[in-house]
Order: C-alpha cells, then sequence, then structure tokens
C-alpha cells in the first residue's frame, strides 16, 4: 500500500502547494474571530471533501471555533488522532497582501507557514492518500483548534475539546512545527505564572521604627523559600520575576507586590510545588504583615511529561520512517508548550512537532522545507497502517 501511497503524494504536489499557499494566505490570531470564521470554515468544506465527517465546536462565544471530525467511524481498530491549531501569532495583513511564497531554496515563507499550516495540509493529505489507496483498519480523527498562540478562552474552553477528542484514540499525532534536524517531541515542560502582595504598616523610619511592619521584608523572605522550590534535578525551576515596593527611603513600606512563575518537567512537581506556595503564602514571618495570594486558577500548561507510552510511540514512528528510507529521527523535550499536553493528558500516547520542518516560527523570519510537507505525509501515512503493531 506504501507504493500507491508514495504514488499519490507525488502526483499531487502542485495541489498540496495550493492548499498549503490558500490556507497560510488566509491569516489572522486568535482574537480576529472573523478571521478565524473564515480559517475553519475554509478548512471544514477541505476536511468534508475528503470524506471526513466534521462539525464545528465552540466552548466560549468569544473563542475561536474548534473542527473536530472522523473517517471511517465504523472500522475496528481504535481511532489515530491527528491535531493541532490553525491560528498564528500574527494579525491579519501584518506581511501584506498574499505572503505565502516559495524561494528558489525550496522554504516556504509565509505567517504560519511552518507553525502550524503545514501540518494542517499533511493530515488533509495523509487522510486523502490513505482513503485513495484503500485503507480501512480505523477511524481517523481530526481536532483543530483557533487559539493556541495565546487566546483567552483556550486553556479553560477550546482545550477541553482537544482533550475530548483525544479520549479513546490508540494514540495522537500534534502536527506543530518540526524541528528542522527531523527530531519529534516527546514531551514539553509545563508552566504558571501568579503573583502576591503583601500589606504592612506603614511609619517614619527614624521616628516610629518599631510601629512599622515591613511588608518588603515579608515578601523578601517569601522570594527567597519560592527561589529555594527549584528542583532542576527534576526539572522545575522557579523564576521570582517582578518585584514592586516601597516609596521612600526614609519610610517603612508598606506594601509589595511579586510576581513570579515556575515551569516543570513533571505533573507531580507542579502540584508539589503549588503546594508548597499555598503553604508558604500562609506564613508570616513578620508579624503584623498581611499577604494577599490567589492559587493559579489558570495554569499556562501542565506538563506534556515524557512518558514510556510516548516514548514508545516515538521508537515506532522512527522505525518506520528507516524502514522506508524517510531517514533517521531523533527525540527532544522541549521548553516551550503546545496542545500535545491536551492529548496526553486524556491518557492517550501522544508524540509533537509531526508537521512540516523549519526553523523561526513567531518571527518574520519563519520558514518551512517545502519538502518535508511531501516526505512527512508519507511518513504518517506509512505509521498509520502499521499501527496494529505498536505496542506499549
Ligand atoms: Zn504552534
Amino acid at each position: 500500500m506504501q507504493k500507491l501511497i508514495e504514488a499519490y503524494v507525488d502526483s499531487h504536489r502542485e495541489e498540496m502547494i495550493d492548499r498549503w499557499r490558500e490556507l497560510v494566505n488566509l491569516e489572522g490570531k486568535a482574537d480576529e474571530l472573523e478571521a478565524m470564521d473564515a480559517v475553519v470554515s475554509h478548512l471544514l468544506k477541505l476536511f468534508a471533501e475528503a470524506g471526513v465527517s466534521c462539525h464545528l465546536e465552540q466552548a466560549h462565544p468569544q473563542a475561536a471555533k474548534v473542527l473536530v471530525g472522523e473517517i471511517g467511524s465504523g472500522r475496528p481498530g481504535k481511532p489515530v488522532l491527528f491535531g493541532g491549531h490553525y491560528d498564528t501569532v500574527f494579525k491579519k495583513g501584518a506581511f501584506g497582501p498574499a505572503p505565502f511564497r516559495i524561494d528558489e531554496d525550496g522554504k516556504a515563507h509565509g505567517p504560519g507557514c511552518l507553525d502550524m499550516k503545514g501540518g494542517i495540509i499533511i493530515t488533509l493529505y495523509v487522510i486523502k492518500a490513505l482513503e485513495a489507496a484503500g485503507y480501512s483498519e480505523r477511524p481517523i480523527r481530526i481536532v483543530f483548534c483557533g487559539d493556541e498562540e495565546g487566546g483567552t478562552y483556550h486553556f479553560n474552553y477550546s482545550a477541553k475539546i482537544i482533550r475530548k477528542a483525544a479520549e479513546g484514540c490508540l494514540c495522537g499525532f500534534n502536527m506543530e512545527t518540526g524541528p528542522i534536524n527531523n527530531d519529534l517531541c516527546v514531551g514539553r515542560k509545563g508552566a504558571f505564572n501568579t503573583h502576591f502582595s503583601v500589606d504592612g504598616v506603614s511609619a517614619h523610619s527614624g521616628n516610629n521604627f518599631e510601629a512599622g511592619r515591613n511588608a518588603i521584608v515579608e515578601a523578601a523572605h517569601k522570594i527567597l523559600a519560592i527561589d529555594r522550590m527549584t528542583d532542576m534535578e527534576k526539572g522545575s525551576h522557579m523564576n521570582v520575576a517582578i518585584v514592586n515596593g516601597g516609596k521612600v527611603w526614609s519610610s517603612v513600606p508598606d506594601h509589595c507586590e511579586v510576581t513570579f512563575s515556575g515551569r516543570f518537567a513533571l505533573n507531580s512537581e507542579m502540584e508539589r510545588v503549588l503546594d508548597e506556595v499555598d503553604r508558604l503564602m500562609k506564613t508570616t514571618f513578620v508579624e503584623g504583615t498581611t499577604t494577599h495570594y490567589e492559587p493559579p486558577t489558570n495554569l499556562l500548561l501542565q506538563v506534556y511529561e515524557q512518558s514510556d507510552e510516548n516514548m514508545a510511540l516515538w521508537k515506532f514512528c522512527e522505525e518506520v520512517s528507516r524502514e522506508n528510507g524517510y531517514g533517521a529521527m531523533g527525540h527532544v523535550f522541549l521548553g516551550g508548550g503546545s496542545d500535545a499536553v491536551q492529548m496526553a493528558m486524556a491518557g492517550t500516547p501522544t508524540l509533537c512537532s509531526c508537521g512540516v520542518r523549519g526553523e523561526w516560527n513567531h518571527t518574520d523570519r519563519e520558514y518551512a522545507v517545502v519538502e518535508s510537507l511531501f516526505s512527512r505525509t508519507k511518513l504518517w501515512c506509512a505509521v498509520v497502517q502499521k499501527l496494529e503493531q505498536l505496542q506499549f
């Protein structure tokens, strides 16, 4: 079947680039709801034409819609999931009219060509090529949201739709930005940021020193305790980032505000730190001061842990890649977040960075290697066909 797939992809190169160009030229970021609507309606049409029964879900009236779909629902195997996002970090029009272009070195340029509209086109043609070759082993499910790049409603709304789509799947592939060196991503750090404030009692630092209650000193005790929560061996690091307090040198300061953040390689570590921070905020070092703290409810991202299952999935895909002559693939644990964590939190073994390869996403230098659009379509078709041999 892989020979048929390769022939299909090779004979559809121009069409794949045309679809990629259209998608990149439909620009926009998460809070430009009209632009996001245009992109997701376009995608709905493309995937429906490919035979996917799909629909749009909107978890909040101000959130960009999520495209959810499945093809082959009656097939016997567990579904395989392809997902990601269709928003970019760039506002519509930031690059001038029709920004997609391919240069003489075989690199595609344009907002989101790499992050991650190439990955969506790969998914579309994985489905089309497998269908054309008569694939019938398991359902293929898709989920693409429009607010991954910092949308206000992502973590409490759209992310939940992604989790739900991932439930019960054999495995998931997040079609994000592929590193230029052909690595696949097997885990990503999680993060939170939050702040606390301290109220003390102001007083003249000469005449009434003992009547004062120093808010900065109270905050300083807490800052050092937060700093000590870092555990580099476990991949947890705390960063006290912003401190504001005090007005004049001759007064005991009665107010201090502190913003801090943490990044984690393990969800258990994030929980440990949040518990310790909770206890710390209830502890008073300078008698007579009061600390105000609300635990973060909107975690930037939980940890996409480098689990044994993710590693087994990576090893399986890397073997399929080599067997088919598509080259060796490394694995990488990244510091920045993605929606792979949503898939993994649903209990589905997941790989990230499965889309087109390139560099410099989130900048105007962003580019993608055009050839990787075709090679990764072939790779994921080969992987999907072999999934019954996947063992965890
Ligand atoms: Zn992305």
